[in-house]
């Protein structure tokens, strides 16, 4: 008889974070089944992180690959400025 274990699916996650030295602030992509995890994760490997666990705000969709990203690292479509892109799929659109 064999048991089957169901694991959880797991995701790249986004965690934001402000680094307690220097204010600045930190991101880190999670591979974890939930942004819960992630964050979790995160909060335990790097306590000198403050995981900033409601991060919407900071976090935007790459219009493409619909992965988040951190807001300052997409860039705005050339002829659609509503569309935004992370680094890879811009590079990749450009060929
Ligand atoms: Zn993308």
């Amino acid at each position: 008889m064999t048991n089957s274990i169901e694991l959880p699916s797991l995701s790249v996650f986004q965690v934001v974070a402000v680094c307690r030295k220097t204010g600045k602030p930190q991101f880190a992509s999670v591979t974890a089944p939930s942004q819960l995890d992630a964050d979790d994760f995160v909060a335990d490997v790097q306590p000198d992180w403050i995981v900033i666990r409601d991060n919407s705000d900071l976090l935007a969709t790459c219009d493409h690959c619909e992965q988040r990203f951190p807001k300052d690292e997409l860039v705005a479509c050339a002829v659609e400025p509503d569309f935004l892109f992370c680094d890879d799929c811009a590079d990749k659109l450009r060929d």
